[in-house]
């Protein structure tokens, strides 16, 4: 991969800063990430974004689907523009409610790309005691955990709760929930 010009200084002054930030060429590919967006990828919190901080590396083949093709429809559509634009999202361990913003700022010099920066919007034990995960377990032991609010289906499908054993279970199937399927897709 060739190299780029040094970034901006703006750009640079957020890549040296506290915050995890990662920069992106327009093809969505890896550019430079800093040491905590290392670390915050080592930690789980960015859950899309393991292990996508090899320089060259796509930043959507870190994503599943079918979050992937939301994120890549959203992230083309800022290339060339001058608005930035900011996604919440949760990302709760089972012993801490968090939540993040994930802020791109778009690029023009010296090349087009992204400035991806996720902030920490909340971050506090989890006010739920916590059911027993088992009590969510299908016929074939597999919990299904929504891959965006990490919310748990009840067996009856009558709705998702918030279960923290759930986010680390091992045997688990991922998709969306109802409410996350329509905010992204429009599909109720
Ligand atoms: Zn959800």
């Amino acid at each position: 991969m060739p190299e780029r010009d040094a970034p901006a200084a703006l750009v640079r002054a957020t890549l040296e800063g506290p915050a995890p930030a990662a920069l992106l060429d327009e093809g969505l590919r890896i550019v430079c990430v800093n040491e905590p967006w290392k670390r915050f990828a080592e930690s789980g919190g960015a859950r899309a974004d393991h292990p996508s901080w090899a320089v060259g590396a796509s930043y959507l083949d870190a994503i599943s689907s079918p979050l992937r093709a939301w994120y890549e429809r959203a992230l083309r559509g800022l290339l060339g523009s001058r608005e930035a634009w900011h996604h919440d999202y949760d990302c709760s361990t089972p012993e801490l409610e968090r939540s993040f913003r994930l802020t791109a700022y778009p690029q023009t010099e010296p090349e087009r790309g992204l400035l991806l920066v996720h902030t920490c919007r909340v971050e506090r034990p989890h006010p739920h005691a916590g059911e027993p995960v088992e009590a969510y377990r299908d016929a074939d032991g597999l919990v299904h955990v929504c891959m965006h609010c990490r919310r748990t289906q009840r067996l009856d499908h009558s709705g998702w709760d918030w279960v923290p054993s759930a986010v680390e279970a091992r045997r688990a199937s991922h998709g969306l929930c109802q409410p996350c399927s329509v905010h992204y897709f429009g599909v109720p």
